[in-house]
C-alpha cells in the first residue's frame, strides 16, 4: 500500500501544532545547573558576573548557584537578579560530607549537620529540596554509594569530568532510573555555561525542581572539546 502524501503532510501539520501548543503551555529553560562563586574559596566569579551574563546570554536563562557549603554567593546573586524578570537563580549548595560531594537544591539555608550524606538527605527532605549527586565518579564525587541512597538526580554531564566519568555517570542515571543533568561546574568565568540542562515548564524555581525530579530534563554541551576530552 502506498502512503497518500497529502496525509502525511496533514500528519506533520497537525504534529506541528501539537508541539508548538507544548511549547506554549510548557516552555523550555536552559539553566546551568552547576556554577560556583567566589564564595567557595577555590572559585574566583562574581556573582555579579553571573547576573550580567545571564541576562545578556541569546539562549540559557537559569543557574543553580552551586557553591561549596554556603549560600553566600546564592545570596548576593539573588539579590541582584531581582531587578530582571526573565532570569531564573536556583538557590543550591554542594555539600562536602565525609563520603563525598553532594548537590541541594532548592533551600536557602545551609543545613546544619553535614559530616554524612543521610544528615544531608534527612534535611533536604524535610525543607522539601531536591537532592544530586555531582560528578559521582571523579574525585570527590561518592562514587558507587550513590546507589545506597535515594537521590532525584545525578550530574551525568560536567566538563570537569572526563568523558569516561561522564559515561560512568549516566550509566549509573539508568541503572537507578534517575534523571540526568547537566551543568558546567565553573569556577572560573571561562568555564561559565559550557553545559547545562534543559527543562519543560521550569520558568519558577519550584517548577524547575518538580520537572527535574520527573525527569522532565535534557542535558547539553556548549563546548565541542568535551567530546573529546578523555
Ligand atoms: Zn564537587
Ligand atoms: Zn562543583
Amino acid at each position: 500500500m502506498s502512503s497518500k502524501p497529502e496525509s502525511t503532510e496533514e500528519r506533520n501539520k497537525v504534529k506541528k501544532q501539537v508541539k508548538k501548543e507544548e511549547t506554549k503551555t510548557n516552555p523550555t529553560i536552559r539553566i546551568d545547573l552547576h556554577i560556583h562563586t567566589k564564595y567557595s574559596g577555590d572559585a574566583n566569579i562574581n556573582p555579579k558576573l553571573i547576573v550580567d551574563q545571564l541576562y545578556a546570554h541569546p539562549h540559557i536563562k537559569g543557574v543553580a548557584i552551586t557553591d561549596h557549603d554556603t549560600l553566600q554567593g546564592y545570596e548576593h546573586a539573588q539579590k541582584l537578579a531581582k531587578a530582571y524578570e526573565d532570569i531564573l537563580i536556583i538557590p543550591g549548595i554542594e555539600i562536602s560530607t565525609e563520603q563525598g560531594h553532594i548537590t541541594i537544591l532548592g533551600i536557602e539555608e545551609k543545613p546544619i549537620h553535614t559530616s554524612t550524606i543521610e544528615d544531608v538527605i534527612d534535611f533536604t527532605r524535610k525543607n522539601a529540596g531536591i537532592i544530586i549527586i555531582p560528578h559521582p565518579y571523579r574525585e570527590l564525587g561518592i562514587g558507587d554509594k550513590a546507589k545506597n541512597i535515594k537521590a532525584d538526580a545525578i550530574e551525568v554531564l560536567n566538563p570537569r569530568s572526563t568523558h569516561k566519568e561522564n559515561k560512568m555517570a549516566e550509566e549509573l542515571a539508568r541503572e537507578e532510573n534517575l534523571p540526568g543533568v547537566a551543568g558546567s561546574d565553573a569556577h572560573k568565568p571561562r568555564e561559565m555555561w559550557t553545559a547545562y540542562t534543559e527543562v519543560e515548564n521550569g520558568l519558577k524555581v519550584h517548577d524547575a525542581l518538580n520537572a527535574i525530579k520527573r525527569g522532565f530534563v535534557k542535558v547539553k554541551a556548549t563546548s565541542a572539546r568535551l567530546q573529546f576530552k578523555c
